[in-house]
């Protein structure tokens, strides 16, 4: 971020634009919107600027800029049809540090101005440090579209409100649950109707409620965030974010997810590393608890869906053995994400009638898994946390009869920009995984591929050619090259 966003207090300070055409007439009516002393100065000004002038008061001086000009200045917008003059402006205000802007010439200037979504006092500012303006444009129009017309009616009545709250609710968290309710709930819809004494009532009512509530209730969400991508957040898990007061967080949980989460909420990590240090389960359990006892509402961020392999059962136990509110939000499971990422279908009608999801690690080193049934023909699965396990899977499947030839697609990193999708055989698994130097976090799929479904694989997919580690093949078994479609 080159450019920091700020909103500057120019109430009864002197903005300065030197030009008087267009350039200078887009910036004045936009200034026009602030309660700013303004002042044009050129040589010549149209007609439409003298009539915004006269309209909102507007100082004109006809005469070509002159250093002296930036005397009382705030800020100044060298917005003239000669460059020779934006220059003469720039070198004078950079010289006395008053903020500049040379419109339309970003590298000239100390400061750039954003998009405006305009709902007085709530102003919405979008940049794109210059990059993308038309990116910019699009964005306002949808936060244009999103926010109500008179959403600034609600703002401004808020703030002659916000003593009244305080005065009856000195516990903050209580506070901003009251102006939550406020701000989402009836009260609002009343303002924006313009129906005062509706508004008013349901103010007291809020009010009355927030007292009278004993202690505050806190509650645990237990959110599936999804494999990384943020687009691939639900509403719901968004909804909760932002309304957490504690962040409880995991590992594989994308830091860009965390922003929507609000900026002033407590964020304890409990990730853990395969096989590394982590917080224990109970521990984690005593965090959720003691957080939610002190009344607040708690954000368990888990990576995928919580109830595939998230431990959600142990959690949600915990935290409804004392008596606190659990909620599941399901989340985009890494194996749906990383199918979808790769175009590979996880049932086919008639052809692949269940698919089933495969746990490749465990905590004391022994996998209870029906081999033989898995090694069958037309099982379709997906392995979580199997990259170490691998070779594991490969012996065991080959020694149940599995075809050596069998599938299997490895995805890591699905949805991420560090994708990769590695097609390979199941006698040469391990031997892929270790060749492509994929590490993980990744998803196995065995007895799945494209050519079954009837589909072309991705440009990107990476093939691993099994001819040349025909050495490494286990019990002898025949491999030939993958051929895909
Ligand atoms: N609850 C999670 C799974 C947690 S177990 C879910 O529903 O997705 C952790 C395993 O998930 C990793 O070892 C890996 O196998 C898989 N995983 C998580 N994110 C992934 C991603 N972006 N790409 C591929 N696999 C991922």
């Amino acid at each position: 971020m080159r450019y920091f966003p700020v909103y500057f207090d120019l109430d009864g300070r002197e903005v300065l634009v030197v030009g008087g055409g267009e350039k200078a007439l887009q910036k004045l009516r936009l200034l026009a919107k602030t309660t700013a002393r303004l002042r044009v100065v050129a040589e010549e000004i149209r007609e439409d600027i003298v009539a915004l002038a006269r309209e909102r008061g507007i100082a004109l001086e006809w005469h070509r800029f002159k250093t002296s000009d930036l005397a009382d200045v705030a800020m100044v917008f060298a917005a003239h049809d000669d460059a020779n003059c934006d220059n003469e402006v720039a070198a004078a205000a950079k010289a006395r540090g008053i903020p500049l802007n040379v419109v339309d010439v970003p590298g000239q200037s100390t400061f750039i101005t954003p998009a405006i979504v305009d709902r007085d006092p709530v102003v919405v500012a979008i940049g794109t440090e210059g990059t993308a303006p038309i990116l910019a444009r699009e964005i306002k129009s949808k936060i244009e579209a999103w926010l109500p017309a008179n959403l600034g009616i609600v703002a401004a009545r808020a703030t002659t409100l916000r003593w009244r709250v305080k005065e009856v609710l000195s516990d903050p968290v209580a506070r901003r649950r009251a102006w939550e309710r406020l701000l989402q709930g009836r009260w609002r819809s009343a303002v924006l109707a313009g129906d005062d004494e509706s508004a008013e009532r349901e103010f007291d009512r809020q009010l009355d409620m927030s007292t009278s509530q004993s202690h505050l209730s806190g509650s645990v969400s237990l959110i599936g965030c999804g494999p990384g991508n943020p687009d691939l957040l639900t509403l719901k898990a968004q909804q909760r974010l932002q309304e957490a007061d504690v962040l409880v967080v995991d590992r594989l949980v994308n830091p860009a997810i965390l922003e929507y989460a609000r900026r002033d909420a407590v964020r304890i990590d409990v990730g853990k590393e395969p096989e590394g240090p982590s917080a224990a389960q109970e521990d984690i359990n005593r965090i959720l608890v003691s957080e939610a006892l002190k009344g607040h509402r708690v954000a368990r961020l888990k990576g995928g869906d919580v109830f595939i392999f998230g431990r959600a059962a142990e959690e949600m136990a915990a935290v409804r053995a004392a008596g606190i509110p659990v909620e599941v939000v399901p989340g985009i499971t890494a194996a749906h994400a990383c199918a979808a990422s790769v175009g590979l279908p996880l049932t086919l009608r008639r052809k692949l009638r269940q698919f089933a999801v495969v746990a490749g690690a465990s905590t004391d080193g022994t996998f209870d898994l029906d081999w033989s049934a898995m090694a069958k023909d037309g099982q379709a699965f997906a392995i979580y946390m199997g990259v170490r396990s691998a070779p594991r899977f490969r012996d065991e499947l080959l020694a149940a009869g599995a075809g050596p030839k069998t599938p299997v697609v490895i995805i890591e990193n699905g949805t991420l920009a560090n994708e990769r999708a590695v097609a390979a055989q199941l006698s040469v698994l391990p031997e892929a995984i270790a060749d492509k130097g994929l590490s993980g976090p990744a998803i196995i799929f065995v007895g799945l591929d494209w050519v079954t479904a009837g589909l072309s694989h991705p440009n990107k997919l990476e093939i691993y050619e099994t001819a040349h580690s025909i050495t490494h093949a286990p019990n002898g078994a025949e491999t030939v090259p993958v051929t895909q479609a």
